[in-house]
C-alpha cells in the first residue's frame, strides 16, 4: 500500500478551495505500471476517489474499480500495465463532484462549496496534477472514464454522444471515452459489450 498523504501535505494542492475546506482528505496519487513486462503506454483518467480509493490511496479500487478490473480482464488488458489517475485526486464529500449542482446549490442539503470555488478546484487539480502527467510522456492512448473526465480533459460535453469515438485531446494525445463503471453497474448493463469494444478499439482512425 502506498504511503498516504493528506492534501495539506501534497505539493500542488496549495491554493485549491478543496484543500482549504478539507485539509485532512487523502491525496490519491496516480497508480503507476507495476508489471516489468508491460509494453503499454496507456493512461486511464477516471473521475474522483470514493471511500475505498481514499482509504487505500489508489484510484479505481472500490466496487466500480472491481467492475472496471473485470472489464479490463475481459478486454485482455492488464491493469498492472496501465497508469491510472483521477480528474480530482481527493475524495469529494458524499462522492459529489464539486461542479455537480448538488455540491453548490443553495437548495441542496449536501452543499459543501460555492459554484465558483467548485469550478476553481477542478481547474486547479487539472493544472497541478492531471496536465503534468499528460505532458510527462507520449501516451499511446488515453482512456477517459465517465462524463467528468470527458468534459475536463477533452473539453467535450455528453458522454452518451461521445463515448466510443476516437478523440484528439488538446494535449495532442489520442483518446477515447467510455461510460463510467458505476453507471454501467447501476443502469446500463446492456452497454457492457459496447464498453469492451470501446476499450479495445483502434484509435488509428480519424479523431474528432
Ligand atoms: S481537488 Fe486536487 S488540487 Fe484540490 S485539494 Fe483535492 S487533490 Fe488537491
Amino acid at each position: 500500500m502506498p504511503t498516504i498523504k493528506s492534501v495539506s501535505e501534497t505539493l500542488g494542492c496549495e491554493g485549491c478551495p478543496m484543500r482549504e475546506r478539507f485539509p485532512d482528505h487523502h491525496f490519491v496519487p496516480p497508480q503507476k505500471p507495476n508489471n516489468p513486462d508491460h509494453d503499454l503506454v496507456r493512461l486511464v483518467i477516471a473521475e474522483a476517489p470514493g471511500e475505498r480509493e481514499s482509504e487505500v490511496g489508489e484510484p479505481l479500487r472500490g466496487k466500480a474499480g472491481q467492475f472496471f478490473d473485470k472489464l479490463l480482464e475481459d478486454a485482455g488488458i492488464q491493469r498492472d500495465g496501465l497508469t491510472i489517475t483521477n480528474c480530482l485526486s481527493c475524495r469529494p464529500p458524499d462522492n459529489i463532484f464539486p461542479t455537480d449542482r448538488r455540491a453548490w446549490s443553495s437548495k441542496s442539503k449536501r452543499r459543501y462549496i460555492s459554484k465558483e470555488d467548485g469550478v476553481k478546484a477542478v481547474r486547479h487539480c487539472k493544472e497541478k496534477h492531471v496536465d503534468p502527467l499528460l505532458r510527462s510522456r507520449k501516451w499511446n492512448r488515453v482512456d477517459l472514464v465517465g462524463g467528468h473526465a470527458l468534459r475536463i480533459v477533452a473539453q467535450k460535453e455528453g458522454i452518451k454522444e461521445w463515448r466510443g469515438r476516437p478523440l484528439k485531446l488538446p494535449s495532442g494525445h489520442k483518446a477515447i471515452a467510455i461510460l463510467h463503471p458505476s453507471y454501467l453497474m447501476t443502469y446500463k448493463k446492456s452497454m457492457r459489450e459496447n464498453t469492451l469494444n470501446d476499450l479495445t478499439k483502434s484509435l488509428e482512425e480519424s479523431a474528432d
